[in-house]
């Protein structure tokens, strides 16, 4: 395991909890996209429910939703 970068230790401080919430779900898989809440047995679909294209999972979502293709880099950005 590489060790820690201080730039980036800097950068996730200033990133606001709600928006690091956000970054640690997709990366851990612990969020409420479709394929996780079908593996908790709270949802009959796994389907991606913006676009219906593909399984909604953290890489689909942030890499290949055409629905969020208009998108900021980071997976909380909005665009208007
Ligand atoms: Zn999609």
């Amino acid at each position: 395991m590489s060790e820690p970068l201080p730039s980036r230790a800097k950068e996730l401080q200033a990133t606001s909890r709600s928006n690091l919430k956000v970054a640690v779900g997709l990366l851990t898989v612990h969020t409420t996209l479709s394929t996780h809440m079908f593996k908790l047995g709270l949802t009959e679909w796994q389907d991606c429910r913006l676009f219906g294209d593909e399984k909604e999972e953290s890489e689909h979502t942030v890499s290949h939703c055409p629905a969020l293709a208009c998108k900021g880099t980071e997976p909380w950005d909005v665009c208007s």
